[in-house]
């Protein structure tokens, strides 16, 4: 009998996950008449064990992660190979941890509130840095989510133009659970508008060029209505377990 108890874990089914995406990806692209390299796709890497992630980033080309916790990622990212790969922090951030993250990743895509532009602003003009951001809509107006209501966002527009240490590189998105692909669509739909009129927007702080929304059971969808980054979490690496 072969006792094979310490042999490493396959990890083939990343592959092959990913494989299906990126396919998937560049058909949505091209139906909207898009070129499929327009289309980002972070891999979203929360509850994901390192182990896991570098297979990802060495064997299958992912040169985006998502994760939500401050914590988590910093207890991560010293086993993480992320040379040449960029970092998103895509879940809520309090204020007190901005300090801690803001020179370790790339983008903060969860910018949910006027407040919290104001303290990462104030916290990079003292490293001497522009953090990207991109501000996240709370498009269904649900009150257990966080985001900008589209109402209180266009009132803190101009403030947010006058923060000089970050750069709006656009918005994310994470829509309402719908119970029909109409709903969802319409929900996509009003985030491409709203992407659209604030591009065309003369605030000289803003440097739009990302439409962030679409997570593994809608990426397809979020694509034909302009998405251009997908964040993708258990369609690669399957269902989390949640500790
Ligand atoms: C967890 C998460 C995702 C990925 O969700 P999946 O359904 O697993 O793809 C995307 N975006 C955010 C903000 C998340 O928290």
């Amino acid at each position: 009998m072969i006792i094979n108890s310490f042999s490493n874990e396959d990890f083939s089914y990343i592959k092959e996950n990913l494989k299906v995406i990126n396919s998937e990806i560049a058909e949505a692209a091209i139906q909207s008449g898009r070129n499929p390299e327009d289309i980002r796709l972070m891999a979203v890497t929360k509850t994901v064990p390192c182990d896991k992630i570098n297979f990802a980033i060495n064997e299958c080309g992912v040169n985006l992660i998502g994760e939500n916790k401050v914590q988590e990622f910093l207890s991560k990212k010293d086993d993480l190979c992320l040379n040449g790969v960029e970092k998103h922090l895509i879940g809520h951030l309090q204020t007190n941890k901005v300090k801690k993250i803001i020179s370790q990743v790339d983008m903060i895509q969860s910018v949910d509130s006027l407040n919290l532009a104001n303290v990462i602003s104030k916290e990079a003009q003292k490293l001497g840095k522009t953090i990207n951001i991109l501000l996240e809509i709370n498009v269904g107006n649900e009150e257990s989510k966080t985001g900008f209501d589209k109402g209180v966002l266009a009132q803190s527009l101009e403030q947010i133009s006058n923060l000089e240490f970050v750069c709006v590189k656009g918005l994310m998105t994470i829509p309402p659970v719908c119970n029909n692909e109409k709903e969802l669509e319409k929900y996509f739909q009003v985030m491409n508008e709203y992407y659209n009129e604030l591009k065309n927007s003369k605030y000289k702080n803003f440097d739009f060029q990302i439409l962030s929304m679409g997570m593994s059971g809608d990426y397809t969808q979020a694509i034909r209505f302009g998405s251009n980054l997908v964040r993708v979490g258990s369609a690669i690496f399957g269902a989390r377990k949640y500790k």
